[in-house]
């Protein structure tokens, strides 16, 4: 009798309306839209090529 785990939208944390997928409404879906229009979205910069560990296990 277990319900399927309904989605939440990622914005605002209700439950997510099929319509609105994933989001809960339009509002939800404008501000993630705007999000990815304003560049909120960042992707942290790493230094992969400084890793200077000495310790190498074997
Ligand atoms: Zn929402």
């Amino acid at each position: 009798m277990a319900q399927a785990p309904q989605k939440k939208c990622p914005i605002c944390g209700k439950p997510m309306v099929e319509e609105f997928k994933p989001f809960c409404s339009k509002r939800c879906a404008d501000i993630d839209l705007n999000r990815w229009l304003t560049g909120n979205y960042v992707i942290p910069a790493r230094d992969d090529e400084l890793i200077d560990e000495g310790e190498d296990e074997f």
